[in-house]
This record gives C-alpha cells, structure tokens and sequence, in this order.
C-alpha cells in the first residue's frame, strides 16, 4: 500500500495478490529479443505481474478503480482497504479500466449475491460491456462478477470522456481491450493517469510495439500506447498501472538506454 497526493486527490495502491507467467507465453512474438531483458525476468523466464488496484479520495468520493482477481485467488483486496481506512460501505463509486476477469473479481459477495460495496454505482466501459456480452458463451467472470451488475441496479455504462467528478474523467484508450479506459487524475497543476493494463510489465514500457497474448488488437494496443507516452512525455503526470512493478505507482524514465518504469520508493 503506498498513498500519494495528485493535488487535493488522495491515490492509494491496493494490492490484491501476484503471479509469475512464463514470458515467453506472454510475448509470445519476442522470440530470442527476450534475452536482452533478463533483469526483468525471474530465472525461470517468468515476469511477475502484481494485481494492483487504486482508490481515488477527494472531490467528496471515494472511488474505486478495478476490483481485482477476487477471492477465489485468495486476493487481499478488501483487507488492503480496510487497513486504507476504508470499508466496503465507504466506496462511492467502481470504476473499471477494462472488464477482464482479474479487475472484477471483488465485485460481488459470493455468499449473498449482492453488490460487494453496497453503496456505490459500478462504471463500466461501454465498448467492454458490448464486446464481452456478445461473447458466445460470454467468459465465466463476465457472467459472474459483471452482467449480474445490471439486475443488482448499480450498473451504468460510461464513455469517453466521462466526468465522474470534477477530477476525474475517463479516456478511452482501446486495444488491450475494446472499450478500455485509462482514469485521467487532474487537480491543480497535478495530474495522474491510472493507465489498467495499457502497459502490462516492463517489457512493454521498453518495447511498446510488443504485444501480449492479453491483447485484442496489436494495431490499437501500439497506437494508445504512443499516444500516451506523447502525453506522459508532455507532462509529470504520475502513473498508476495495475500490473506494473508495486506499488503500481511511479513515472517512466530512461535508464540504460531504453524506456523503464520507476516505482515510487
Ligand atoms: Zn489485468
């Protein structure tokens, strides 16, 4: 757990759990470029994806952005919260970056069925509640933790652009997923981009045209991926990434000649 100012907006990482995947199952069009990255590798070959997710205080709400893999990944989310001083009846608002099933996972209560955090309105991205739901059969998560949302009468579909509070505001970046949404932070002369899965690991921030195995489009995954870091390089602005090196907070720099994500310490 890290807690950062972004003007008059509290950013917290919350960390659900972690996992190791082989990374040449991932990037599964690197081939032998793999080697040059070792020190982002375990010695297995594996890259390490932490599952983080992010609350937004200020603006008079707390917010929420993604819910994680959920309990059957025996994730920690909602003991990250309550040791944020936050409990499940505090959150404002959930927002999604994207809706696979490790950012949804904590959505709904598995023993009563109802809304895991009864007080707040769950924002979902438009373009990933129209793709996933046409999915035939749609995935277990999406029929689990998302379509259930508009039964339960918390769901409501955003786009870009969308204003969830005076600084807070959606913006499309597609092609991790259709719909996929970055959060712009903007308060004072501060800003913060909470980016999903935009960048996975650190082998995307030093190589954005590569693609992984998650990825729906490589055409849109490398034209948002340029355009962000036009943006980032424009500015200070603050990155939250959610499965980027924890705390998923930080900014990318350059260091041995290539582009690296530096953690806040
Ligand atoms: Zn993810």
């Amino acid at each position: 757990m890290r807690h950062v100012n972004v003007g008059d907006i509290e950013v917290v990482s919350l960390l659900d759990g972690t996992e190791a995947y082989s990374a040449a199952a991932v990037y599964v069009d690197a081939g032998d470029a793999l080697a040059q990255y070792a020190d982002l590798l375990d010695t297995q070959g594996r890259v390490t994806l932490p599952f983080s997710s992010f609350l937004l205080r200020g603006d008079g709400l707390t917010v929420l952005v993604d819910t994680g893999n959920g309990p059957e990944a025996q994730g920690r989310l909602l003991d990250e919260l309550r040791q944020a001083g936050t409990g499940v009846g505090d959150i404002d608002v959930v927002v999604f970056t994207h809706l696979h099933g490790d950012h949804t996972g904590w959505n709904i209560d598995r023993a009563s069925g109802a809304a895991q955090f009864p007080n707040a309105r769950y924002l979902v991205p438009r373009g990933d509640w129209d793709h996933y739901r046409a999915a035939d059969p749609p995935s277990r998560s999406f029929t689990r933790d998302v379509a259930v949302l508009e039964g339960l009468g918390v769901l409501e579909l955003i786009d870009d652009g969308h204003v969830i509070s005076p600084s807070l505001a959606t913006l499309l970046t597609p092609g991790h997923t259709p719909g996929h949404m970055t959060i712009v932070v903007s308060s004072g002369d501060s800003e913060a981009l909470v980016l999903g899965d935009a960048f996975l690991t650190g082998l995307d921030v030093a190589e954005p045209d590569w693609v992984t195995t998650w990825d729906w489009s490589a055409p849109e995954v490398r034209r948002t991926r340029r355009l962000l870091l036009d943006r980032l390089e424009a500015t200070d602005a603050l990155i939250a990434a959610s499965h980027l090196p924890a705390p998923g907070l930080g900014r990318f720099a350059v260091a041995g000649g290539r582009r690296v994500f530096q953690p806040l310490p």
